[in-house]
């Protein structure tokens, strides 16, 4: 779906990204593993716009959306990102945080919007908690309406920034339950997450990325039981 090649991007002289060489393939759900400070948010960030890479390309059916000339617009909507602070609109019940997007970028009716909604909201296990705020629901709620809400505007490719690190340890487990549900369905997802035992069930593959570069990538086995490179070694050591 996304093809990214010689991704680079700096902030004044710290180079944070070099060269990445990258794809996600429709179905598929990547898993981006690798200590703090490696770079792993900025990559989602160039993916999805929130920073402007400094360099390379990402393509994206067929051309290079950074072209300057390149209507990024079409792009943004096919890209659903939930962020590790939920990033809900807090003045909004759960319902209408799940239909804005819709009515106002995809230009749905706001009965359309409503029934796509509901049906995300199914899927998380919300559809009972419409008329809420979000500052009713735990934080395990809060980012499963999150992700019903990414949902609801139908991305090809939904990114995950460390979802689960914000909550309470006792909330964790629901949300990465919706989630390996999602990767069931055939859902193209992108993960940066810190759960290992999560990635290693629900990744078709394992990007370990190591100061700006991705050091090795492969399956959940190849990765977690057999890897490569002895950064990738030194790094599970330590998180295991
Ligand atoms: P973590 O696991 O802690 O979330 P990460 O792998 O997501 O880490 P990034 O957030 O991508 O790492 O940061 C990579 C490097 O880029 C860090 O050294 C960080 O200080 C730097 N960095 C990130 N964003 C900015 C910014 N807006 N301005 C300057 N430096 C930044
Ligand atoms: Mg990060």
């Amino acid at each position: 779906v996304i093809e990214i090649q010689h991704l680079s991007k700096s902030f004044g002289t710290h180079e944070v990204l070099k060269d990445i060489d990258f794809s996600v393939n429709k179905g598929e759900v990547v898993c981006v593993i690798g200590s703090s400070g490696s770079g792993k948010s900025t990559l989602l960030r160039c993916i999805n716009l929130l920073e402007r890479p400094s360099g390379g390309q990402i393509v994206y059916q067929g051309e290079n959306i950074l072209d300057n000339n390149h209507n990024i617009n079409n792009y943004r909507t096919k890209l659903g990102m939930v962020f590790q602070s939920f990033n809900l609109f807090n003045n909004l019940n759960v319902l209408t945080n799940c239909i804005v997007g819709q009515t106002k970028v995809l230009k749905r009716s706001k009965s359309d919007a409503e029934n796509v909604a509901m049906k995300y909201l199914k899927v998380v296990g919300l559809d009972r908690y419409i008329n809420a705020k979000p500052h009713q629901l735990s934080g395990g709620q809060k980012q499963r309406v999150a992700i019903a809400r990414a949902l609801s505007m139908e991305p090809d490719v939904l990114l995950f920034d460390e979802p689960t690190s914000a909550l309470d340890p006792e909330m964790v487990g629901e949300v990465l339950k919706v989630m390996k549900e999602l990767a069931g369905t055939g859902l193209t997802m992108l993960i940066v997450t810190h759960e290992m035992e999560f990635a290693r069930e629900v990744s078709d593959r394992v990007v370990f990325m190591d100061k700006g570069v991705i050091v090795e990538e492969g399956s959940p086995e190849q990765i977690f039981n057999h890897p490569q490179n002895e950064r990738t070694k030194a790094f599970l050591k330590r998180t295991f």
